[in-house]
């Protein structure tokens, strides 16, 4: 009988400029390719992992080596595999999402349906993804703004002292909405209210981590009086992050690398609306194969900020395509993602 088969392949992605935010510079990214080979079907899936978050190209292979996906039987139970895999180790949540989204790919291709499907999600309601701008020189922050002029929202990294020199500089060139990003890098409540009622003013939209995850309780007095949604992401990894961060945010960044993948980042979605958070569906540095994973949920959120394929020179997959500053959902089976021919997976 035919069983599933995992061949992991270690990548590099090279970022198109260095990439800074609050707390760190680096030029690329590693991640692992993974492909679940059933009877010539091919499911697509990636483990996208940055240093600062602890998984490592090594660690991730070591994870893929301990999982049995030859005793995974059609048709997939996601419930089960999701927790098959939790069990095998804590953390490893990139390499544990790469195999769930190789899974969902699969699963679309054997049915011939899109993964959006299955979430139900509707392809007319998909909001317009952010391009992110990290921190840099004033030149070269207006530089990356024009280039990123296809994108309907920019994503501006703050948290160094010239926040307001950067977003008046790009106030000064276009009126295109912003959210922030400050990746924990305010440390007083009071400054962060400050900056709240003034980006209020600078057709911003959302703030993201103003202060330091930890800081719960300023984050709650922050979020009552702020005019703008903050929203979590360092705060909020996995689905029983939401209920630990009680009241101190109006809405939680979900990102397929942070939660273990699809299954359970649908179940947040569901979980924030049942308690009126706002939805971000974010990435990592990523290739199209993670993008365009997360990209079969974002007509469920309120935001998108899935730009990783665009900011990077090595993609091995076809760029998602863009139309109005937003990813287009296509009728093709699974994630949608479709290999270059230049891309040579068999070392
Ligand atoms: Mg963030």
């Amino acid at each position: 009988m035919a069983t599933i088969q995992l061949k992991a392949i270690p990548y590099e992605l090279q970022l198109l400029h260095p990439f800074t935010i609050a707390t760190f510079t680096r030029t690329t990214t590693p991640i692992v390719l993974i492909e679940l080979h059933y009877e010539g079907t091919i499911g697509y899936g990636e483990a996208s992992m940055p240093p600062y978050l602890g998984e490592t190209q090594q660690s991730a292979l070591q994870f893929f080596s301990k999982v049995d996906v030859a005793q995974f039987k059609f048709p997939l139970d996601f419930e089960a595999i999701h927790n098959y895999i939790d069990s095998l180790e804590p953390g490893n949540t990139a390499a544990k999402a790469a195999l769930d989204i190789a899974l969902y790919d699969l699963h679309g291709k054997l049915n011939k349906i899109p993964c959006r499907q299955i979430f139900e999600a509707n392809p007319l309601l998909m909001p317009a993804t952010s391009m992110t701008i990290g921190i840099d020189s004033i030149a070269v922050i207006k530089q990356k703004v024009l280039e990123a002029a296809d994108f309907k929202m920019l994503k501006i990294k703050l948290g160094h002292d010239n926040d307001k020199e950067i977003i008046e500089s790009i106030r000064a060139i276009t009126n295109t909405p912003i959210c922030v990003d400050v990746n924990q890098g305010w440390k007083d409540k009071n400054y962060a209210l400050d900056m709240a009622y003034w980006l209020a003013d600078k057709n911003v939209k959302f703030i993201e981590q103003p202060l330091p995850k930890n800081n719960l309780d300023e984050t709650a007095w922050l979020s009552a009086k702020s005019p703008l949604p903050i929203i979590a992401d360092e705060a909020v990894q996995r689905f029983s992050d939401i209920n630990l961060m009680k009241d101190a945010y109006s809405g939680i960044n979900i990102k397929l690398m942070k939660c273990t993948g699809l299954f359970e980042a649908a179940k947040m979605i569901q979980e924030a609306r049942n308690k009126n958070l706002k939805v971000l569906i974010g990435c990592m540095n990523e290739s199209s194969v993670a993008n365009m994973a997360a990209a079969q949920l974002a007509p469920l959120a309120d935001w998108v900020d899935l730009d990783g394929p665009f900011m990077i020179r090595n993609n091995p997959f076809e760029t998602p395509v863009l139309k109005n500053g937003k990813i287009q959902l296509t009728e093709a089976p699974g994630i949608g993602v479709v290999k270059k021919n230049t891309f040579n997976s068999h070392p």
